[in-house]
């Protein structure tokens, strides 16, 4: 069996169906490592693990499936309102943190940050799982148990570059004390089955909390961007900012030399074409399904125009429910509930590539007979300009993501091309718009 399983999970791995959430790394003993995490990131076998090992590991895989139905049964009640693109939800709000410095600090709303540290004022738990910035390599994310709320609030915003949370599982076993966990979904799903099994490791881990997503993007990301800026060695990085500042933030870098480099967010987002972690773009999870709690940006005119960050909150269990109203009550969060249908419409745009796109790229894996993740669902029969525009997007990807395109990409001014990116992309929302749209949420 053991064999076997590692067998598996190195076609998992061969086959750009790693997500790297890194549980394989931290159940493996030593077994399995990260290799550089500057280049791939992708997991290596050093040794067989011993069976036991090499089972579990491969239980805890959610790179070959997940099937979202049997968890939604075994997390949720069954009369917990669900729509397939939110999964179960209980309440939807927009809300954002009423402690000033929290929703400064953080990715919009400050929600996750602000629940975080209420959780641990109020002792029901010990210490939250976060990721933030490694102290010792500044420019690589860094998971870590947090027992302060100064220690939550170092852990804030979102974290665009490839993170493995779950790579810290022996930590958390050996934490004394409740846990609060936050993760991307994948990571989030691996939880779940480990959780599932009683696995020792997840034992601790009373809530879990994440953000939306909707995709990461390779390390390559970060040094390119530095090279644009004629900066070679990213070893160089002081400090490193995804989303600094007041909402929507900043892409900040901070060198050694005191210079700062700063690029606002929505530019900075013309990297995704050349680095995107093409596993995202397999993933059918936008709102992080399987939470307590998840939390996104709230994406209106109506919020995006007055700045300072609101986020699209979802309680999906009752104690999740229970959190965010006592944070009400006590007046350290404003929750202003919306409904189903506004919540789905204000992220259209993500749901697409979620729920329809990732299900269409499935379905070009199998045609090309490769090995896809089974999600215990399948979403189809969109209409045929869908799957047009997803062989266009499919072939931007492609052509961007090569070393030439990379290469060509340094060569214009970031400023620039963030601007020409982002107007693109508001073209290509407009043109695209009916596309998108047509049934979605139905
Ligand atoms: C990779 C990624 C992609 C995203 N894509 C979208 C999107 O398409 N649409 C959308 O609406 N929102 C997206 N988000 C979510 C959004 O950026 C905010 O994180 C969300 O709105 C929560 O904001 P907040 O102010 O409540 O969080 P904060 O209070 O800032 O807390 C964020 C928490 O998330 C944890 N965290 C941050 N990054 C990571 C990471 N990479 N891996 C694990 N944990 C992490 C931090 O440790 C912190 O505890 C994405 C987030 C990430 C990390």
């Amino acid at each position: 069996m053991s064999a076997k399983s590692i067998d598996q999970l190195r076609s998992v791995i061969g086959h750009n169906l790693c997500n790297r959430c890194g549980s394989c790394v931290g159940l493996s003993a030593g077994s399995i490592v990260f290799g550089d995490k500057t280049a791939s990131y992708l997991p290596e076998i050093v040794r067989e693990p011993d069976t036991l090992l090499a089972d579990s590991i491969w239980e805890a895989c959610p790179g070959k499936n997940f099937d979202f139905q049997l968890y939604r049964r075994k997390y949720y009640p069954q009369d917990t309102p669900f729509h397939v693109y939110t999964g179960p939800y209980k309440k939807i709000f927009i809300g954002y943190s009423r402690q000033e410095d929290i929703r400064r600090a953080a990715a919009s709303g400050g929600v996750l940050s602000s629940i975080l540290i209420w959780l641990l004022e109020k002792k029901l738990i010990d210490g939250a799982v976060v990721t933030g910035m490694s102290e010792a390599e500044p420019w690589l994310c860094k998971s870590f148990i947090a027992t302060t709320p100064d220690q939550v609030l170092s852990a804030s915003q979102s974290k665009y570059i490839i993170t493995s949370v779950n790579e810290i599982l022996p930590d958390i076993e050996a934490f004394k004390g409740k846990l609060a966990y936050v993760g991307l979904p994948g990571q989030i799903q691996s939880i779940r089955k480990l959780q599932a099994i009683n696995h020792p490791s997840v034992q601790n881990i009373k809530y879990i909390l994440g953000p939306f997503y909707g995709n990461t993007l390779h390390f390559s990301s970060i040094e390119s961007f530095l090279r644009s800026y004629g900066e070679k060695n990213y070893r160089k990085i002081k400090k490193l900012y995804f989303r600094y500042g007041e909402w929507p933030g900043n892409m900040r870098i901070e060198m050694e030399n005191e210079r700062v480099i700063e690029l606002p967010k929505f530019h900075a987002n013309y990297l995704i074409p050349f680095h995107i972690l093409k596993n995202s773009l397999l993933c059918t999870d936008l709102s992080n399904e399987f939470t307590d709690i998840s939390g996104g940006d709230a994406w209106a005119p109506v919020y995006e125009e007055r700045g300072k960050g609101f986020s699209m909150v979802i309680a999906r269990s009752a104690q999740g429910l229970e959190i965010l109203e006592a944070l009400q009550k006590e007046g350290r969060m404003q929750l202003d509930e919306i409904g189903l249908q506004e919540a789905i419409d204000m992220h259209s745009h993500g749901y697409d590539l979620k729920k329809r796109g990732s299900f269409i790229r499935i379905r070009f894996r199998e045609l090309l007979g490769l090995p896809v993740p089974d999600f215990g669902y399948k979403l189809k029969g969109f209409p045929l300009s869908r799957y047009l525009m997803e062989i266009v997007i499919l072939s931007l990807f492609l052509i961007l993501g090569s070393r030439p395109a990379r290469f060509i990409s340094e060569m214009v001014p970031p400023s620039l091309i963030g601007k020409l990116f982002e107007n693109a992309r508001i073209s290509w929302k407009k043109s695209t718009h009916n596309i998108k749209r047509n049934n979605l949420g139905e």
